[in-house]
C-alpha cells in the first residue's frame, strides 16, 4: 500500500466560533490528515480549555486576558498560553505548523494571517475582513513567500474547487451563489420594519450573529465579492452573483469557451474547511452525502441589486480599491452591531455604509497602517452617523 500523506499540522484562531467548531469536527472525522497544534479563542476559557484537553494541544492563546487565569487552572502546565494580538501572531508562526486556519471575526486576524505568511505558512482563510481590507497586499506578500492562501468560505472554497489552478484569463466570470437571506422575497417597503429576531433567522445555514445579519443585508455577499476579486486575481466586473436559495451549489466558474463548472455538496462548513486542509488531495468522510432525488430541484433567480444596495456599494469598493472596502467592512461592522443593539433600523445599516463610504477619502495602494487607521476612522464616522 501507498504511504499516506503526512498528517497536516494545523493552528486553529478562532476555535470557539462557528468555523472554529466546524473545524474541530473535520479534525475528529479525519484524525490520520489533520492534527490540531494550536487553538486560540477570544474569551471562551472554558470551551478552549475542553478543546485543549480533547486535542492534546500544547499551544494556546486566549485572546482576552481577563480569563487567563480561568483558563491556566484548566489545563496542564505542559501547556504553553498567551494572550491577546502577541499571542495570535505566536501561534500563527508556530515552527511545526503547517496550515493556520483564520477564523477570527473582525480586524484581529489580520496582523496573525500576515505574520503565518512571513513565517511562510499556508493559510486557510475563513475571517473575510483579512482579503476585504488588505486583499491587495495579502496576496501579494503571499506570492512573494510561495504560500498558498486556502479559501474556506464556501463560495470561495468551491471556486478554488472548479478553477483547479486555472488562471483568471481563463474564466469570463465567477459566479458566487447566494441564498438570498430571509428577506429574499419580502417587499423592498417592509425592509423598514425588519426586527433583530427576524433578521437572525438564516434559511440555510447556521452561523454567527454578525454574518447572519450580513447574509439578510447581502453584505456578507457583498464582502465575499471583494475577497473573490483579490484571491483569485480577477478584475470586479468579472465577480457575479446569482440567488441560489438551497445553498447546494456553493459557486460557479464560466470560462471563456463557455463551459460552467460548479460545485455542490450538503450545506455543512465541514466540505470547504476539510478541502483546505487536505488540498490537493480528496479524503474520504463521514458528511452527508448529496441526495438528488430528495433534493428534486435547483432555483435561481436574480439578485435584487436596488432593494439590497450592499452589493453595488461592494462592487464600488472593489473597483476603485484602495481604503474604500475596508472603509465599507467596519461601517458594516459597526452598523451590525447598532442593528442587533436596537440602535438602528434594517435599511439604516446599509445608509450607515453609504454614507461613510461616500464621506472617505480614498487611498490608493494603501500600507497596512493606513488600512488600519482607514479601518478607525470608518468606525468613528459610522459611530457619529448612528448617534
Ligand atoms: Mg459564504
Amino acid at each position: 500500500m501507498a504511504d499516506l500523506p503526512p498528517r497536516k499540522k494545523v493552528v486553529v484562531l478562532g476555535s470557539t466560533g462557528s468555523i472554529g467548531e466546524s473545524s474541530l469536527k473535520v479534525a475528529r472525522d479525519i484524525p490520520d490528515r489533520m492534527k490540531v497544534i494550536g487553538l486560540a479563542a477570544n474569551r471562551s476559557a472554558y470551551s478552549l480549555a475542553t478543546q485543549i484537553t480533547e486535542f492534546g494541544v500544547k499551544n494556546a492563546c486566549l485572546f482576552d486576558e481577563s480569563g487567563f487565569s480561568d483558563l491556566r487552572s484548566k489545563v496542564t502546565s505542559d501547556v504553553s498560553l498567551s494572550t491577546g494580538e502577541d499571542g495570535l501572531v505566536e501561534l500563527a508562526t508556530l515552527p511545526e505548523a503547517d496550515i493556520v486556519l483564520i477564523a477570527i471575526v473582525g480586524v484581529a486576524g489580520l496582523r496573525p494571517a500576515l505574520a503565518a505568511i512571513e513565517a511562510g505558512k499556508d493559510i486557510a482563510v475563513a475571517s473575510k475582513e483579512i482579503l476585504v481590507m488588505a486583499g491587495e497586499a495579502v496576496m501579494t506578500a503571499a506570492r512573494e513567500k510561495g504560500v498558498n492562501v486556502l479559501p474556506v468560505d464556501s463560495e470561495h472554497n468551491a471556486i478554488f474547487q472548479c478553477l483547479e489552478g486555472k488562471p483568471s484569463s481563463d474564466v469570463s466570470r465567477l459566479i458566487l451563489t447566494a441564498s438570498g437571506g430571509p428577506f429574499r422575497t419580502l417587499p423592498a417597503e417592509e425592509l423598514k420594519d425588519v426586527t433583530v429576531a427576524r433578521a437572525l433567522k438564516h434559511p440555510t445555514w447556521e452561523m454567527g450573529q454578525k454574518i447572519t445579519i450580513d447574509s439578510a443585508t447581502l453584505f456578507n455577499k457583498g464582502l465575499e465579492m471583494i475577497e473573490a476579486r483579490w484571491l483569485f486575481d480577477i478584475e470586479m466586473g468579472r465577480v457575479d452573483v446569482i440567488v441560489h436559495p438551497q445553498s447546494i451549489v456553493h459557486s460557479m466558474v464560466e470560462f471563456i469557451d463557455g463551459s460552467i463548472l460548479a460545485q455542490l455538496s450538503t450545506t455543512d462548513m465541514c466540505f470547504p474547511i476539510q478541502y483546505a486542509v487536505t488540498w490537493p488531495e480528496r479524503v474520504p468522510n463521514t458528511l452527508p452525502p448529496l441526495d438528488f432525488a430528495e433534493l428534486a430541484c435547483l432555483d435561481f433567480e436574480a439578485p435584487r441589486w436596488d432593494d439590497f444596495p450592499a452589493l453595488k456599494l461592494a462592487r464600488e469598493a472593489g473597483e476603485k480599491g484602495g481604503t474604500l472596502p475596508a472603509v465599507l467592512n467596519a461601517a458594516n461592522e459597526v452598523a451590525v452591531s447598532a442593528f442587533l443593539g436596537e440602535k438602528l433600523s434594517f435599511p439604516g445599516i446599509w445608509e450607515t455604509v453609504t454614507e461613510t463610504m461616500s464621506s472617505h477619502s480614498n487611498i490608493h495602494s494603501p500600507a497596512l497602517a493606513e488600512i488600519i487607521e482607514a479601518d478607525e476612522w470608518a468606525r468613528n464616522k459610522a459611530q457619529e452617523l448612528i448617534s
